[in-house]
């Protein structure tokens, strides 16, 4: 074993532990050239671990004796690249999340168990003892001579072998005699002329022009472009001049498997090899698309939250498209903003990074007027399409059948008659929100949360929305016994119904988690509706996800009115942004499209404004009293969460982690607090929340109170976690 003090040299490794720092190893031979960002394997405990080699250290951090050797070096080149490892951190000093569990999380799963990264395809080639070879001895083996004859014009893969009809036996027999020889194919990187498959026509307007010539160089750009304003285009022309120098763009979309409209306009635009990144991959797949991306085979990869960590051979553009949209939190474990990352990564790499919304976020809006991003706007919907309307249809003291006023049903009748197509928004699967007894005033409640049971007519079934426990529907009432019970309120499954009953003449198709679960079932109703004919579509917020339905007029939001009254300071943001989102659908072609909005609440002001003045203005009103009252973005934030099978438990457990007085004056703490649903899933959960104007105030303050949480008595009884730039707080 070579003594470390001889080279002065440890090696700094993170391994997958769910502790906050690296540890230290001895060198082996061979550890002379390292590479930050490789992988080797280590002992570590009893156990063998999978760690990433990030830097030497001359200094032990531990006693000298207690130091162990690593086991071995898995990898010659790094699998991290430099920008990807300082990416990752930064987002464990800024997440204040373990780096090795960091490191993980940006690895396809085959590669954090250790096999090889990189898998060239071998081919047979000639040796040249096999050139000169005297072919008269092969004489009694024609195929041994044909095969060699044929590796005189060109080397073969297995697969080339095979199809050839060279047996198995024979390569052997040409190996045995050095004739041949495996070697590593190299990697051709396609050649760049011609990548464009087909413009369909489209020649970008001037708007769209600015935009394309403004994102072709590194910085961060909030393309805020109304629904139907061509920003998809706008993207497509940056990666255009992307591939044209060689490089790869990375598109981060919210959800993959909702959008494959958006998909084919990358396929059918671009003559380049595209991969798409998301959580259905097997493990093998993701580990092709990652080897593909890497070695820059793959010049075009889409992807959902996780691919943000995509190597890329020769980076040129990031995108992350609908930037405000929740899916790019990830919500466990490792609790990282993909767009911020995105952004991030786009510094680190000096390129652009393109945020597209039509609601962008107001954090990217915030930054934009610090002058961090740039904003660029498309306020034009493309090609003739008008910007839908907006109505407000008061709901009180007005006629309703089934939830849905006669006015609305009116205008949905107009529509269908004049052969168009019409969109129900609902937010709310199931049948019925809630299913009571009105003898007693009983509801069927969850057992395992603090919830109401949904009423499920099609799957016959009681679901709790939050922690997915289903019973069969009861038909008497838990506590008196009645056979009367009611399902009040209204779902998807409710309003389906309600509107086949009115336009029995009409299809009625339901877009929802539950009816798009088997592989297909979206796809097969979008095909339908893109036929033109007449029809209702009743769906969730799956309907905003960027379709493209040339031919609805009109879009009904039914229930948008909790928005304005929840305890979450996000709400009325996430609100406005639903209502402009799904109403977008509306109108997306020739004809002008309406989008009317059932409310109890027809003069809040702040829905007046969104739909009178715009998103702008309804953000900047937001902006301004989240100023007033120091939320984020002018405060950060960072909660505290606990929660554990007995009550309490997590409450004091996080009284241990407030106790200690502040070290910063200019951090404020909250709580710890239970949530408003303080029972899921089985557990009692409390939180604690930090906010401060100062970044690095929080962080030291967080850091200090990651300590007193694992020094707290209570450590293994509770499930805890840090969430920094939480989504919400509830
Ligand atoms: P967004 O992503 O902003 O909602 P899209 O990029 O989907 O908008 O564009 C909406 C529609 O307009 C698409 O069908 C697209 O093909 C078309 N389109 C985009 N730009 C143009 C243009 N310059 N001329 C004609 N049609 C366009
Ligand atoms: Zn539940
Ligand atoms: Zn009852």
């Amino acid at each position: 074993m070579p003594d470390f003090r001889s080279t002065n040299r440890l090696l700094d490794v993170a391994v997958p532990a769910p502790l906050r720092k690296t540890f230290q190893y001895l060198p082996t031979d061979g550890c002379a050239n390292l590479k930050p960002g490789c992988r080797i394997r280590v002992p570590f405990g009893k156990q063998k671990l999978v760690g990433i080699f990030i830097g030497f250290s001359q200094t032990p951090s531990i006693d000298e004796a207690k130091l162990r050797s690593i086991i071995e070096i898995i990898d010659q080149e790094p699998v991290l690249s430099t920008a990807l490892l300082q990416l990752c951190n930064w987002a464990s000093g800024y997440y204040h999340h373990p780096i090795g569990d960091v490191l993980v999380n940006a690895l396809p799963v085959s590669l954090r168990k250790g096999v090889p990264a990189h898998n060239p395809p071998q081919e047979l080639t000639i040796t040249s003892r096999g050139k000169s070879a005297d072919l008269a001895k092969l004489g009694r083996a024609p195929k041994q001579l044909e095969l060699l004859q044929t590796l005189k014009q060109s080397t073969l893969v297995k697969d080339e072998i095979r199809d050839q009809n060279f047996k198995p036996h024979i390569v052997t027999a040409l190996l045995k005699k050095k004739f041949v020889t495996w070697r590593n194919r190299d990697l051709q990187i396609p050649s760049h002329d011609n990548v464009i498959r087909n413009y369909n026509n489209i020649s970008p307007s001037h708007w769209q022009h600015s935009a394309i010539k403004l994102v072709d160089r590194p910085g961060t750009f909030l393309l805020h472009g109304i629904t139907g304003s061509g920003k998809t285009e706008v993207y497509l022309r940056a990666i255009e001049s992307v591939l044209s120098k060689s490089k790869q763009a990375l598109v981060l979309v919210p959800e993959i498997g909702l959008t494959p409209q958006t998909l084919s306009r990358f396929t059918d635009r671009f003559d380049v090899k595209i991969e798409i990144m998301h959580s259905g991959l097997t493990n093998k797949e993701r580990l092709t698309a990652w080897q593909n991306a890497a070695s820059g085979t793959t010049r075009i990869i889409i992807g959902t939250r996780s691919a943000v960590f995509t190597p890329l051979h020769n980076p040129g553009l990031l995108v992350v498209d609908e930037e405000h949209d929740g899916s790019f939190k990830q919500q466990d474990g490792f609790r990282y903003s993909a767009r911020d990352l995105a952004v991030m990564r786009g510094q680190l790499e000096k390129i652009p990074v393109v945020l597209g919304s039509a609601t962008p976020s107001l954090e990217s809006l915030h930054n934009c007027q610090l002058g961090k991003y740039k904003l660029i706007t498309l306020p034009e919907r493309t090609a003739g399409a008008k910007k839908e309307t907006y109505q407000l249809l008061n709901l009180r003291n007005r006629e309703s059948y089934g939830g849905i006023s006669t006015e609305l049903i009116k205008q949905i009748g107009d529509e269908l008659g004049k052969g168009n197509q019409v969109l129900v928004f609902i937010n709310r699967r199931g049948f019925a929100p809630v299913l009571y007894c009105p003898d007693c005033q009983w509801v069927a409640k969850c057992r395992r949360c603090d919830a109401r049971l949904t009423y499920h007519l099609e799957q016959r079934s009681l679901i709790c929305h939050h922690c997915g426990i289903r019973t069969s529907i009861f038909d008497k009432c838990g506590e008196c016994q009645s056979f009367q019970l009611l399902p009040l309120g209204m779902g998807t499954e409710r309003v389906e119904e309600t509107l086949s009953s009115i336009f029995p003449t009409y299809p009625v198709y339901r877009i929802d988690r539950d009816s798009t679960r088997r592989k297909g079932a979206l796809e097969n109703v979008v095909q339908k509706v893109q036929s033109g004919q007449p029809t209702i579509l009743v769906g969730t917020q799956m309907l905003a996800k960027g379709h493209h339905f040339p031919n609805v007029t009109l879009v009904a939001m039914l229930d948008i009115d909790a928005g304005f009254f929840s305890s979450d300071y996000k709400a009325m943001e996430k609100t406005g942004q639903l209502i402009l989102q799904v109403g977008g659908r509306a109108g997306r072609e020739a004809k002008q499209g309406k989008v009317v909005l059932q409310t109890q609440f027809a003069d809040q002001p702040m829905l007046q404004q969104l739909i009178k003045d715009g998103y702008s203005v309804f953000a900047e009103t937001i902006l301004t009293e989240r100023k007033l009252n120091s939320l984020p973005p002018f405060s950060f934030h960072c909660v505290f969460r606990a929660e554990s099978p007995q009550k309490q438990t997590a409450m004091q457990f996080l009284e241990d982690v407030s106790r200690e007085s502040l070290s910063s004056a200019s951090v404020e703490m909250l709580g710890p607090i239970a949530p408003v649903m303080e029972k899921r899933a089985g557990r009692f959960r409390a939180q604690l929340l930090f906010s401060s104007q100062s970044r690095n105030s929080l962080h030291q303050v967080v850091d200090e109170k990651i300590k007193a949480a694992q020094h707290s008595r209570l450590l293994n009884r509770v499930r805890w976690s840090v969430d920094v730039d939480p989504a919400d707080l509830t």
